[in-house]
């Protein structure tokens, strides 16, 4: 019998996912065969252990696709050795805790209000919880990485690693200098290069390899693939990752999502990928002009990457909640997100985080930007009536009909 009524349920993201504006940084729409590579038989097989060195009978073919994975993650990035196990993003980063430190550990990474991740330190994570990790932040002038005081934090603390990589920053990481002070002060130096992978992976921003010992990302950003996280190392550290991921933290790998990630590698490697991630920052510069244009302070100044930080406090008078509340009324996705020192709790926010990757996957160009820019500023920057939100509406259905995805897909038979 078919499960109708989480089928209906799933048309109906369909139908958001086709009709939205969607904005979230951290999102993306991926290749009909990426997602037809998700949902393959590939799900029932247990195959834990590494290609070549299984638990299990019978994992000839998924030895294949998961060699598939791992090579084409080697070529794409130019890393000495990659593990495609990991989950999520959050269970690569444990792993290379499990990995390389021991419970009480110094660590210093990227503050969370700062535009850090979770998994850098935060008092309720796994990785606040049983290392001692520190933070280093941003310059209340530039609300960029203060570089002074983050050399000043690895000579004093001397921690064991350092982690590089945020969540929600929009400029340029000089990744070479990090690796050199951590390197100099005996510390190991980890990128956790999640947004930004897609742009790495197309030159668009600087690599952190070869300065890393060891590199994670998720593969659903910016690298457009399927919900998962990988784990990219030097030689030297490749028995110890392996270990941390299986047995250490996981045990059976998803093999139908290897497969998909195996894909998501192969995508990555065609030129084409240049051309998407190449549109992706030329879109996000497009609509930091526009959101310029019609007065909002942009935290750190505008952009080199994927996305942007908007102070609706500063900008409107209104919190990153209730931002995030109006646009979700006229078809736009985008999430409250702290800013820099900012004086709200983090669950009302002074600021929304946007970003670009989605809507280009889907088609938008620098046009289409300046008018979600503008079409924001409306909704946000007047009073709230139901003239203004039909309007809204109206706009963004034009810009969204001209744009289609999964256009052949229906969940209910
Ligand atoms: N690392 C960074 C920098 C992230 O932004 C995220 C997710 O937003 C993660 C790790 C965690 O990824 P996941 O949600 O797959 O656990």
């Amino acid at each position: 019998m078919r499960d109708t009524e989480v089928f209906e349920s799933v048309e109906r993201e369909l139908n958001r996912q086709r009709n939205n504006i969607e904005l979230i940084a951290s999102e993306n729409f991926v290749s009909e065969q990426i997602l037809e590579l998700a949902g393959t038989v590939l799900t029932n097989k247990y195959a834990e252990g590494y290609p070549g060195k299984r638990y299990y009978g019978g994992c000839q073919f998924v030895d294949e696709v998961e060699d598939l994975a791992r090579n084409r993650l080697k070529e794409l990035f130019g890393c000495e050795h990659a593990n495609v196990q990991p989950h999520s993003g959050a269970q690569a980063n444990t792993a290379v805790y499990l990995a390389v430190l021991k419970h009480g550990d110094k660590v210093l990474g990227m503050s969370l209000a700062d535009g850090g991740h979770l998994t850098h330190g935060h008092p309720l994570n796994y990785s606040g919880i049983n290392y001692e990790f520190h933070s280093y932040g941003v310059t209340k002038e530039t609300e960029t990485i203060d570089y002074d005081d983050f050399k000043r934090k690895v000579e004093d603390i001397k921690p064991k690693l350092v982690v590089a990589g945020a969540s929600a920053y929009s400029r340029t990481i000089d990744f070479e200098f990090m690796a050199r002070v951590a390197h100099d002060n005996g510390a190991l130096f980890m990128v956790d290069m999640a947004h930004i992978a897609g742009l790495v992976a197309a030159g668009l921003h600087p690599s952190p390899f070869p300065h890393a010992d060891i590199v994670t990302t998720t593969t659903h950003k910016t690298l457009r693939g399927p919900r998962g996280g990988v784990i990219m190392c030097k030689e030297e550290f490749a028995a110890d990752i392996d270990r941390a991921v299986f047995p250490g933290m996981q045990g059976g790998p998803l093999m139908h999502i290897i497969a998909a990630k195996a894909a998501c590698f192969y995508e990555a490697l065609q030129p084409e990928f240049k051309d998407y991630a190449t549109q992706v920052i030329k879109n996000a510069k497009a609509f930091e002009e526009s959101l310029k244009e019609e007065g909002f302070r942009l935290v750190a100044g505008g952009t080199d990457n994927h996305l942007l930080l908007i102070d609706v406090k500063a900008s409107c008078g209104i919190s990153g909640k209730k931002a995030e509340r109006l646009l979700d009324e006229i078809h736009i996705t985008a999430n409250k997100n702290a800013i820099p020192f900012d004086s709200e709790k983090p669950f009302k926010a002074s600021g929304i985080r946007v970003g670009t990757p989605a809507m280009t996957t889907k088609g938008f160009n620098e046009e289409d930007f300046k008018e979600v820019g503008k079409i924001i500023a409306y909704r946000l920057k007047n009073e709230e009536t139901d003239e203004i939100k039909e309007e809204c509406i109206k706009r963004v259905k034009a810009l969204t009909d001209k744009v289609t995805m999964y256009h052949d897909f229906t969940y209910i038979k």
